[in-house]
């Protein structure tokens, strides 16, 4: 892979943007800031974030095992993966590679940056078709979004498939790891730096119960990571959340609670694994479950009915009658299963719709 080709002419040309807080730490006795134009009486917000977030990422770094040059943290992982596509994809001219039943976002952001995204769709198995994927590929195709666990579906991709796209494709492959810490498997950072092409992306949306924070992380080679620092929004996490995570990850609740999530999401396999309107339960290694049932749009609104809410996947490929259920708290599971054993009984002559 050569970088320097694959970065946009325009961003390639950059400085990037130097504000008034990235020069506040090269003083060493106290000073008086009046650089930045702020407000003087403190109330614990008065002031700009820090731009790099530098103790959130050394946390984060740290618990990881990466540099923390490898790291940049987004909005969000919405804003890690825009970056991506503002930093490496021309408009009207690149192309991406997306696999289909998978995370909506990437196709979102390639129609808001005008890239064409060119969907190979997984196997019946929910696995890259790997041949096909490197068919679809052109002199402008620039990223391959793997999800792995993938959203709907909950399953891992093998070994075997990512390590031959990462080999074959000289452009990104975008691995990612929103559900990796439900999962059996390990995440892939620890051959990060074994693939210059690879880019992983994490969050603390899901197993680190931090959603509304918007905590997005990305991992990356150095000189990636160097590309999307000169392009990011300078104040890009604001202050609270910064705060905030730092004083969450300090408290560690995150394994517990994986813990007791994989264990509801076992007695909600086995619940669902005794009704008749279940047809198929996919293998999970992420905190929901996809199931084929009846009649989707049916139980969808039995569902809800019953004040549960579900998301009905039905509309996406290979995802005919699917529904995707969360795991949720202990009592949240316990009413689930006393309500499904019930659904078989409910006769469809009743129309919802
Ligand atoms: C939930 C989810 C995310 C997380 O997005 P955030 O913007 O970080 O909340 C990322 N990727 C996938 C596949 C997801 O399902």
């Amino acid at each position: 892979m050569n970088l320097e080709n694959l970065i946009r002419e325009n961003v390639k040309k950059l400085s990037p943007y130097s504000s008034a807080r990235d020069e506040f730490e090269q003083f060493t006795k106290p000073m008086i800031y009046l650089d930045a134009n702020e407000n003087p009486f403190s109330n614990g917000m008065n002031r700009y974030p820090d731009p790099q977030q530098k103790e959130l990422k050394a946390i984060i770094a740290d618990r990881n095992n990466v540099p923390k040059d490898n790291v940049i943290l987004g909005n969000g992982s919405d804003e890690v993966l825009d970056l991506i596509f503002r930093a490496f994809c021309e408009p009207n001219r690149d192309n991406i590679i997306t696999l289909p039943p998978t995370y909506g976002m990437y196709g979102v952001l390639a129609n808001i940056n005008a890239i064409e995204n060119r969907e190979v769709l997984l196997n019946e198995a929910f696995q890259p078709n790997v041949d096909a994927i490197l068919e679809a590929v052109d002199a402008n195709t620039k990223i391959i979004f793997l999800c792995s666990p993938n959203n709907p579906t909950g399953n891992s991709f093998t070994d075997t498939a990512v390590i031959k796209i990462l080999n074959q494709f000289k452009g990104f492959v975008v691995l990612d790891e929103a559900y990796i810490d439900f999962s059996k498997d390990e995440s892939w950072l620890s051959v990060l730096k074994d693939f210059p092409n690879l880019i992983i992306t994490q969050t603390l949306s899901k197993a680190y119960a931090m959603a509304g924070l918007r905590i997005g992380i990305l991992y990356a080679s150095k000189e990636i990571i160097s590309v999307l620092n000169k392009i990011k929004p300078p104040y890009n996490i604001n202050g609270l959340s910064q705060e905030t995570a730092v004083k969450k990850l300090l408290q560690s609740t995150m394994p517990a609670q994986v813990k007791k999530i994989i264990t509801e999401r076992t007695k909600l396999v086995n619940a669902l694994s005794k009704c008749k309107f279940v047809e198929k339960i996919y293998p999970s290694d992420a905190n929901f479950i996809l199931i084929k049932v009846d009649d989707a749009n049916f139980r969808y609104q039995q569902f809800i009915d019953n004040g549960i809410v579900v998301r009905n996947r039905s509309t996406q490929p290979l995802c005919e009658n699917c529904l995707r259920i969360s795991v949720g708290t202990k009592e949240e599971t316990e009413q689930i299963v006393e309500l499904i054993k019930n659904f078989d009984d409910v006769k469809k002559s009743i129309v919802y719709r």
